[in-house]
């Protein structure tokens, strides 16, 4: 009897082992990557917003862009 608890233990131990390094295996789960995107009103590009040149209520991805004008 005392053999087979001791092979529930070395299981259990191999068990919560496995499952720390595949915790610490995983990139960490926080950092949400819903940053607010904005579209090119030129060329359709999507970027991020804080990236974004505005000009009359449309965004740009460039200066360029922002000089040249929405596409119809
Ligand atoms: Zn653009």
């Amino acid at each position: 009897m005392a053999k087979f608890l001791l092979f529930v233990l070395v299981l259990a131990v191999i068990y919560l082992l496995v499952r720390a390094s595949n915790r610490r295996g995983k990139p960490p789960p926080a950092a949400p990557t819903t940053e607010a995107m904005a579209q090119c009103a030129h060329c359709g590009v999507h970027f991020p917003l804080t990236e974004s040149f505005s000009e009359a209520g449309r965004d740009y991805c460039c200066q360029d862009h922002r000089r040249l004008g929405a596409k119809p």
